[in-house]
């Protein structure tokens, strides 16, 4: 029997994937419409069980109460596009096309295309500990993509949004400009493709990943413990990386779902506690202006980030456009 996401997503793909596709003359893309449509359906119960879980957490003990959270619904809005229409799209259909196309262009010059599994043997058969290791890799390239992002004063631009909200929940893990999330997605397809992650495995790791960066938004006064936040991000950690720098001090803490890398290059901070969030130095709209808004804000400064001469850095990190 048929489980309920094979048909909703059967559902869907009937019903609007195919009539969109064949309206728009790209029915060559129908063979992968039903993946599309089952991520689309696990995105959507992702951002439910999101909610299930932080929901009752922000409620429980919030860092933070305030009389009006308007802004908090423009950041409802980027997971939802995010969760069910953007990510399941990229993961799923791009990454899918792109992967067949590479291994055929490199099968057709006489190279195999590397899988983890061949590179360690030990991992052949091993389902779950592949998985983890996957995830282990794609979380240390987004450490050096996150804090590259915080070097260059174009990319801080652009990145500026992510961090611009004074009212940080668990909806703000997809509050990125568009052209920051392009930027995203090529780095970490690129990795996964060259580390072999299979086409299938690639959306549910950004599932899995994208539950606990959301979980690490949160509004709500937790740490793991001592031991704990050494092995998970949790929202007290996350937070101290969203927290609005004082004079002379340093960003930190820019891992996405596992602390290692911070503290193996330096940057943890683990001794920040429930700081105020917000970026001080970009435009209202960044922060509170409706979902366009905030992109053309960050259209504006990312323009403006290669007009003006570099102001004075500290720490390396670029915070002044
Ligand atoms: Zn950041
Ligand atoms: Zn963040």
């Amino acid at each position: 029997m048929q489980d309920p996401f094979d048909l909703t997503a059967g559902w869907l793909q009937e019903h609007l994937l195919i009539p969109l596709l064949y309206e728009t003359g790209l029915m060559n893309w129908e063979d992968v419409s039903y993946g599309w449509a089952l991520f689309a359906v696990y995105g959507a119960v992702q951002v439910a069980v999101t909610f299930a879980v932080c929901l009752p957490l922000e409620h429980w003990r919030p860092v933070e109460r305030w009389p009006d959270s308007k802004a908090v619904w423009v950041d409802a809005l980027y997971t939802v596009l995010s969760r069910v229409g953007i990510l399941p799209f990229v993961t799923y259909v791009l990454f899918y096309r792109i992967q067949v196309w590479a291994n055929g262009t490199l099968a057709d010059h006489g190279w195999v295309p590397p899988t983890l599994e061949r590179m360690f043997p030990f991992l052949m058969g091993e389902q779950v500990l592949t998985f983890v290791v996957y995830a282990i890799i794609l979380d240390f390239a987004e450490y050096w993509r996150h804090w590259l992002s915080h070097q260059f004063r174009w990319w801080w631009a652009l990145h500026s949004l992510h961090h611009a909200q004074r009212q940080m929940t668990f909806w703000s893990d997809d509050r990125n400009h568009l052209l920051d999330d392009v930027i995203a997605f090529v780095w970490f397809g690129v990795i996964a493709l060259l580390i072999g992650v299979p086409p299938l495995q690639f959306p549910l790791l950004v599932l899995v990943l994208r539950f606990l960066e959301s979980l690490s938004h949160a509004n709500v006064r937790l740490s793991f413990g001592w031991l704990g936040e050494r092995l998970l991000i949790s929202p007290r950690f996350h937070r101290a990386h969203h927290g609005i720098l004082a004079a002379g001090q340093r960003s930190c803490n820019y891992g996405a779902v596992f602390p290692w890398w911070d503290m193996m290059f330096r940057t943890a901070d683990f001794s920040r506690d429930y700081v105020q969030t917000g970026d001080p130095s970009g435009e209202e709209a960044l922060a509170t202006g409706t979902y366009v808004e905030q992109q053309w804000a960050g259209v504006r400064r990312f323009l403006r980030s290669f007009r003006r001469r570099p102001a004075a850095r500290s720490g390396g990190v670029a915070r002044s456009v």
